[in-house]
């Protein structure tokens, strides 16, 4: 283990997990990863601790692998090498297309899958992908066991989630979703790279013999206290002829029933939750063009 020591604050480097945890434990200690969301919030006084604990340069944890069982991404796996890792013509394509609306370059160099998880932070975009991918999460407390969880049970509130102070996200990993299935995200924002005003992630999986929708996802972020998935209007997209662009329409004009944005400045309620109507519109669409391709 390296420990540099400023005037201000010590820098751990770990050299595994393991020892990570142990340090976290010890001290009062943060974890950096890719440092993207936390570097600004330590400049900006938001989080003042005395223990910096940087994973960055752990080894074993930045695979992308695809085996019969679905996709795995190491904890470590950066949004650059998420676009990277050749997964468009695969079922996990809505993946890499999230991490390109990512922040500007340095964010997405940087930044990790397992920080962009843990950080929790309600408007962040991978979150409502995963959610719609049925994706689980898993992490540790002490390096050597592990637990893992549904990424929709994984947050609580606002930058709050199931993880203790000392635990760490080693992977994410997301089940095939089938060949009959389109997935798609959307986001809305003031100019490119910044965070979202309003995301959207759908997934269609469509039983094409009998041209109806056999099991939906729907998740908004930025819309209220965590990603939020709307099961009730799931549960009226399944039954529905993919094609029927009209009943898609409809049920993204409920999402208002489900929501709870804060306003903003040059953004209302009202305003933001059009956007997520209009979004859901076009995630769908796309999704259901998606889930044809399969057929
Ligand atoms: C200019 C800018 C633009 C951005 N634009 C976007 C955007 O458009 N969309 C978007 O989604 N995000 C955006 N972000 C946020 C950023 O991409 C992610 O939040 C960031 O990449 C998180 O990963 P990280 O590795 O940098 O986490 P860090 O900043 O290192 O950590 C974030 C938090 O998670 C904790 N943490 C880190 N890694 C782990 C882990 N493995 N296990 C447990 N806890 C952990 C840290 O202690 C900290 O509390 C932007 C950030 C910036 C600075």
């Amino acid at each position: 283990m390296a420990t540099e020591q400023s005037t201000e604050r010590r820098f751990h480097r770990p050299s595994d997990i393991a020892e990570a945890t142990a340090l976290l434990r010890e001290h009062d200690a943060v974890l950096v990863s890719g440092g993207q969301s936390l570097m600004p919030l330590i400049r900006q006084g938001m989080i003042d601790r005395d223990h910096l604990v940087d994973i960055s340069n752990v080894d074993g944890y930045d695979e992308v692998e695809i085996d019969d069982g679905g996709l795995h991404l190491g904890g470590l796996v950066t949004h650059r090498e998420l676009i990277e890792a050749d997964l468009l013509e695969t079922p996990y394509r809505a993946l890499p297309e999230t991490a390109k609306e990512i922040g500007d370059r340095q964010v997405r160099n940087w930044g990790t899958i397992g920080g962009s998880v843990a950080h929790a932070d309600p408007s962040l975009d991978y979150p409502p992908t995963m959610t719609v991918l049925d994706a689980e999460v898993t992490y540790t407390g002490d390096g050597e066991t592990t637990d893992r969880v549904p990424i929709d049970e994984f947050y609580f509130g606002p930058y709050v989630s199931v993880l203790q102070p000392h635990e760490i996200v080693v992977a994410v990993d997301v089940p095939d979703p089938g060949p009959n299935a389109g997935v798609a995200f959307e986001k809305f924002a003031w100019r490119r790279g910044d965070m979202s005003l309003v995301n959207v992630a759908a997934r269609l999986t469509v039983d094409h013999a009998a041209d109806t929708v056999e099991e939906a996802r729907l998740c908004v972020g930025a819309m209220g206290p965590t990603p939020l998935r709307l099961t009730e209007l799931e549960d009226e997209l399944v039954g529905s002829d993919p094609h029927d662009a009209d009943h898609q329409r409809a049920v993204a004009d409920r999402i208002p029933e489900f929501t709870e944005p804060v306003p903003e400045e040059h953004a209302s309620v009202d305003y933001k939750n059009r956007i997520a109507s209009n979004l859901a519109t076009k995630t769908l669409r796309t999704a259901a063009e998606r889930a044809e391709e399969g057929a």
